[in-house]
């Protein structure tokens, strides 16, 4: 296969496949969708919406693999892992590259995408630790029990565009370094990134065939993999009314499933904090990435009498950012993923003032490429709890404003909100950070950090409509996601002495 960066339109537009049993085959999809280049209109690839077959393809295979797979040793199959980092930090530009031209962030932010990708396989390296079990001698007399970890089975991720590289990662290096076999359905609107990934694991020869599996699509892939009975669990990641979706008919289908769904991330500032590291936080996670991460501040909630200086501090540091393609040098604000999300995101911004918010900062007509999917920072500012700007998820670069008296009244308008995901205190008062981080039903704080993403070794996830499930992504609870637990009890007579019963009278 040919290598997967933006293509001139006089070459035929190159239809993508799937990835089955070690091997690259045609989908049997009778329909295909265009990947565009964000920020140019420019067509990349067509991909295949591949069908029930095409996935029941990949469980066999997956299946197949299963049994060599799970009894590989452990510490051989992490040893895998060495290589594939090894090979994602030779291929970072590359991979980086294929992240913004077909996603739209800029350069620096795909990098940075791509280091958490290889951060995951780290953490995932370590599973012959994290992989253990538990024993206890002596539960009765000479008998002992042990708990051990096996791997769940034929393991399926399904996952959003925003990040191409990373978030897939967030779930294959643990789930076959557990002793799982796997089948990823990338994002149908950026499946270029991990069909490059695949086509270097495949080139390198890293796993044995089955082991991993790719199968491009949309919904119907989607609802396969939720249907397959070869399938024992399934992680998604994308919008709350898929992630739920997902969760109840995967498990209807007695699958194990943890969904990861939308956000509306709050940023609440103290009158104490530090003003110009504030701003420089809340406007790189509030339009990093133009907006479009599931931990981007989204609402930013004064306290007291800072509002008027936060509010200049941020409308001065958007006009420092220039918008335009995220290849180019000095770009802060890529395109949004495709011109209907970019109409959405300035729908919601003619929402917000038609509902009363005062716009103080309008990026609807930011002056870019006009084939682009560009909408440039924005900030409405007045704005208030009831409003549909203030609860929804937008997913787009835009800030609402709001202000408080009190720290209380803050954490009741962050625990107001369906959305659990992420959310950020600046402030240098121990005293406020400890009442805070205790009160909100949030799953990830950040306390004077604007993208409080958990690293790999830790767990990734939200509470409330942002997370339906009980293990998270990644850190340890992966180990728990991707394993069932065994327990063991056992006597042997020829030891000598043992006790009459089981259970101890
Ligand atoms: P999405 O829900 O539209 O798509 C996610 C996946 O679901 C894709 O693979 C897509 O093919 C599939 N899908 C879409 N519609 C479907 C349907 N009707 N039935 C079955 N499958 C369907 O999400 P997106 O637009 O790709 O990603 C953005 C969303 O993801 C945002 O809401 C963002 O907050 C969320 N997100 C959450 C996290 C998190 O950790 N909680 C991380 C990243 C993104």
């Amino acid at each position: 296969m040919s290598a997967t960066l933006p293509r001139s339109s006089d070459v035929e537009t190159r239809t993508l496949q799937n990835f089955v049993a070690g091997a690259w085959v045609e989908s049997s999809a009778s329909e295909h969708l265009d990947v565009t280049n964000p920020a140019t209109a420019e067509v990349l690839a067509r991909v295949p919406l591949s069908s029930a077959e095409d996935v029941q393809r990949a469980v066999d295979a997956a299946r197949a693999a299963f049994p060599a797979w799970r009894s590989k040793s452990v510490i051989a199959r992490s040893r895998l892992l060495y290589d594939v980092r090894q090979l994602l930090v030779d291929h970072q530009d590359e991979l980086a590259r294929i992240v913004t031209t077909e996603m739209g962030k800029t350069l620096p932010d795909a990098k940075a995408e791509v280091g958490r990708m290889i951060e995951m396989v780290e953490a995932a390296c370590h599973t012959p630790t994290t992989m253990q079990g538990r024993n206890l001698e002596n539960v009765a007399t000479a008998i002992d029990a042990e708990t051990v970890r096996q791997p769940v089975g034929v393991c399926a991720a399904i996952v959003p565009f925003n990040f191409p590289a990373m978030v897939p990662f967030w779930f294959l290096p643990f789930a076959v370094a557990t002793g799982n076999t796997f089948i990823l359905k990338p994002s149908e609107q950026v499946p270029l990134t991990q069909t490059r990934v695949f086509e270097l694991l495949e080139e390198r020869g890293i796993f044995p065939p089955g082991v991993i599996n790719l199968v491009n699509g949309g919904a119907d892939v989607v609802n396969a993999i939720l249907d397959n009975p070869g399938i024992d669990a399934v992680s998604f990641v994308g919008s709350a009314r898929v992630a739920k979706h997902v969760y109840s008919r995967a498990a209807a289908n007695g699958k194990r499933v943890q969904a990861l769904g939308g956000a509306k991330n709050h940023m609440v500032v103290m009158p104490d904090a530090v003003l110009d590291k504030t701003v420089d936080g809340i406007v790189g996670s509030a339009f990093g990435a133009a907006g479009q991460r599931c931990m981007a501040g989204s609402v930013v909630v004064t306290v007291g009498d800072v509002h008027g200086p936060l509010r200049d501090g941020l409308v001065e540091a958007t006009k420092g950012l220039r918008v335009g393609n995220g290849l180019e040098d000095g770009v802060s604000v890529g395109p949004l993923v495709s011109c209907d999300a970019r109409d959405r995101v300035r729908g919601w911004i003619d929402k917000g003032v038609e509902e009363g918010a005062t716009l103080v900062v309008d990026g609807r007509e930011p002056g870019a490429n006009p084939d682009g999917a560009f909408v440039g920072p924005t900030i409405l500012d007045d704005v208030t709890p009831e409003m549909e700007v203030a609860r929804e998820e937008i997913f787009g670069p835009v800030i609402s404003l709001m202000h408080v008296d009190t720290l209380d009244e803050a954490i009741g308008l962050v625990n107001s909100s369906r959305y659990g995901n992420g959310t950020s205190i600046f402030t240098e008062n121990g005293a406020a950070v400890r009442k805070y981080r205790h009160d909100v039903e949030v799953g990830m704080i950040g306390v004077n950090i604007g993208v409080a993403a958990p690293v790999a070794f830790f767990p990734f996830s939200g509470w409330k409509d942002s997370f339906l499930g009980d293990t998270h992504a990644h850190g340890t609870d992966a180990i728990e996601f991707y394993t069932r637990k065994k327990t063991i009890t056992s006597r042997y007579y020829s030891a000598g002495e043992t006790g009459k019963f089981f259970v101890e009278q």
